[in-house]
């Protein structure tokens, strides 16, 4: 009799597993979960959640049954070993309530694997050669646990790889995410990116509000980012809308309450967004930064626009110039057509930052205060510039 072909279900949901003790007690961090959620968020998979389990047959087990009533693919990372603290193979049949057996095949790869590299074979490694009815090996290249692939009967998946990442990435990569992609992978996903400056992340929380934090789809959510606060709108298409004109309208609201503070979008850096309103205006810049330690020039990196970039620390000489006359110096000394110059100073608890700029336009001079002193406070300082010259560049085309 032929076996039936387990029904197509598309994959939308998805729950991932991280199997071993050594990430319970801390000893390893689980970074297979998190590589493995961006590359099915990617694909417009929902993850449903995230879960780190020890090697407790019973834990394992249960897990997986909860994960996969909730979702059409369930991934597990570890627990393919050899060793009887491996117990992922043993979760799954029990799951499934399927009896593992030794595969030949499986067995003579496995030995000859051994006698390639001169080792005896212990019989605990035949473990690694077992299968279910229900599983499709998944060949490792660069291990001996070869992973499982599973077809539910209802049309769902669980893909179980071996926990060394560099084993577990290209088997995902190589053999499961292609399968996963036959089977209709993910929805169409829409995300946009607002990234804002000079206003932190609760406050924007505070304007956008609840109504728009709390819905489903769109997806809108702030991030605090070491450059940024981000605002990430993500919409799946519905009944009767695109997943465009869902983001369209969520990304309406959202500028309507912050879109004053944005100053990038996706993947936009501080050096390349100033970067093309400079070149809009055939203009470049020369930096001086006091008592920063060199936080404006990291920021503004290898930016090609910048023709120099200067570090005074506090209490050289020139270090108490007006501020202005500092970034008019380092303005003429180096050709450039904006001097930008920056002062970190350090108060009780925060920094406060001069910030003045000097170019075609004339002068323009600020100061503002920081949060936190220290490093941080002139890593806050650098963004604080980037901002300035920011606004003054947004004024200049703006006639
Ligand atoms: P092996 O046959 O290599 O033992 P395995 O599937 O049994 O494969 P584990 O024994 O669970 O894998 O883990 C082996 C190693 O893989 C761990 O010592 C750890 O370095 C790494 N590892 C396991 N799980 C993770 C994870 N979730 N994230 C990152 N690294 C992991
Ligand atoms: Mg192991």
């Amino acid at each position: 009799m032929e076996t039936p072909k387990p029904p197509t279900r598309p994959i939308h949901t998805a729950v991932l597993l991280a199997i071993g003790s050594e990430l319970t007690v801390g000893e390893t961090r689980d970074t297979n979960s998190g590589d493995l959620a961006r590359s099915l968020s990617e694909a417009g998979v929902d993850v449903a959640w995230i879960s780190a389990l020890p090697d407790r047959l019973g834990t394992v087990t249960a897990a997986l049954g909860d994960a996969l009533a909730a979702a059409d693919l369930v991934v597990t990372t570890g627990g393919l070993g050899p060793t009887p603290d491996d117990l992922t193979r043993e979760a799954i049949a029990d799951l499934c309530g399927e009896v593992p057996a030794v595969d030949p095949e499986l067995e003579r790869w496995l030995r000859h694997l051994f006698e390639r590299r001169g080792l005896a074979f212990a019989t605990t490694n035949l473990k690694q050669a077992w299968l279910i009815a229900s599983t499709t090996a998944i060949p490792n290249e660069r291990g001996t646990a070869p992973g499982w692939w599973i077809d539910r009967p209802d049309g769902r998946v669980i893909a179980a790889l071996p926990g060394p990442p560099s084993e577990m990435r290209p088997m995902w990569q190589g053999w499961v995410l292609p399968r996963l992609r036959e089977r209709g992978l993910g929805r169409e996903r829409v995300t946009r990116t607002y990234r804002l400056a000079g206003i932190g992340e609760s406050s924007v929380a505070a304007l956008l509000g609840e109504q728009l934090l709390r819905a489903e789809n769109p997806i809108v959510a702030t991030y605090a980012r070491a450059d940024a606060v981000d605002v990430r709108i993500s919409a799946v298409a519905a009944a009767d809308h695109s997943a465009a004109m869902l983001a369209d309208e969520a990304a309406a609201a959202v500028l309507a309450k912050i879109g004053d503070h944005v100053w990038g979008h996706d993947d936009d850096t501080w050096p390349a967004v100033l970067g093309r309103a400079l070149e809009a205006r055939g203009w470049d810049a020369a930096l001086v930064e006091v008592s920063t330690g060199g936080a404006t020039a990291r920021l503004l990196g290898e930016a090609g626009w910048l023709r120099s970039a200067r570090v005074v620390a506090a209490g050289s000489p020139g270090a108490d110039v007006a501020l202005a006359v500092v970034a008019e110096r380092a303005r003429t000394d180096s050709g450039a057509s904006i001097g930008l110059a920056v002062r970190a100073i350090e108060t009780a608890e925060d920094t406060r930052v001069e910030l003045a700029a000097v170019g075609p336009w004339g002068v323009s001079e600020t100061s503002q205060t920081a949060f936190l002193g220290g490093s941080e406070g002139r890593r806050r300082a650098a963004l604080a510039a980037a901002a300035f010259l920011h606004d003054i560049l947004r004024e200049a085309a703006r006639g």
